[in-house]
Order: C-alpha cells, then sequence, then structure tokens
C-alpha cells in the first residue's frame, strides 16, 4: 500500500483514498476497450480465401502475416502446379506466362498470368489480399 501512496504523491503531490479506485476503474475500462479493439481487428482472419485469375487462392495467418498462400483447382480444389519455365526463357516482361495447372484434372490449365514468374504471381496476389483487408472489401468477399 505503502508504494501505491508514493506512486500517487510523486505524480499528484498528494494522496487520497479514491484516487487508487479511480485509477483501477479507469485501468479495467481501458483493458475493456483493448479487447473490444483486439477481438475486432482479428475479424479478418476468417478471410482465408478468395477466387483471383480464375483460381482458388488459400492462405493462413501467422502473426498478421499470409503465409503458405497457394492457388488450388476450382473444379476438383487439389494443389495446383506453377509452371513459369517459360518466364526464364524470355526477356520481354509482356511474354512472361505463369500457367496455373491441375494435375488432378489431367494437367488441364486453369489459369494463366502474363507478366511474371510465381513469384511475381504470389507478391501481387498477396497484394490484392491485403488491399481488401486494409479497405474492408474482403467482408464481402468472404460471403461470396
Ligand atoms: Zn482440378
Amino acid at each position: 500500500m505503502s508504494y501505491v501512496k508514493l506512486f500517487f504523491i510523486n505524480i499528484f503531490g498528494y494522496y487520497e483514498w479514491w484516487m487508487l479506485w479511480i485509477s483501477l476503474f479507469t485501468m479495467a475500462i481501458i483493458i475493456i476497450i483493448l479487447i473490444f479493439i483486439l477481438s475486432r481487428s482479428e475479424e479478418y482472419k476468417k478471410f482465408n480465401s478468395i477466387s483471383l485469375y480464375n483460381v482458388i487462392w488459400k492462405w493462413k495467418y501467422k502473426k498478421g502475416n499470409i503465409i503458405s498462400l497457394w492457388c488450388h483447382c476450382p473444379e476438383c480444389g487439389s494443389e495446383l502446379i506453377c509452371d513459369d519455365e517459360y518466364c526464364r526463357s524470355t526477356i520481354t516482361l509482356t511474354n512472361k506466362t505463369t500457367f496455373l495447372i491441375c494435375k488432378n484434372c489431367g494437367y488441364a490449365e486453369k489459369g494463366r498470368i502474363v507478366g511474371g514468374d510465381r513469384n511475381y504471381l504470389l507478391k501481387i496476389v498477396k497484394f490484392e489480399i491485403q488491399k481488401r483487408i486494409k479497405n474492408g472489401t474482403y467482408k464481402n468477399e468472404a460471403k461470396k
């Protein structure tokens, strides 16, 4: 108790019994508000799949970052193979094409992205996801 008294005396120059209760009450309110804000900001974590470039993208969150982002077949749901071999042999950006292939559907092409390799593709998809989280449009996306 003497430490509490010293604390208030240090700040306000004096101590009254109600000071402790008011500060405890204020702290309780701050904690409640923090819990409320945190639970609201976690809401986006339900958003973990999106349809982009004709395929389904799925991912997880770790410390607020998007991890294990990968594309899935819109028909059978299995993971797609990324063929970006073509990107290495060409110099012009518009010729760089990444093909998304489903092994389960008889190596059928499910998507095609012009402009870069798989790293480029993952980057733009991640960007699209983050954009939707930022502006709140992910809520409409999750309902689909
Ligand atoms: Zn498939």
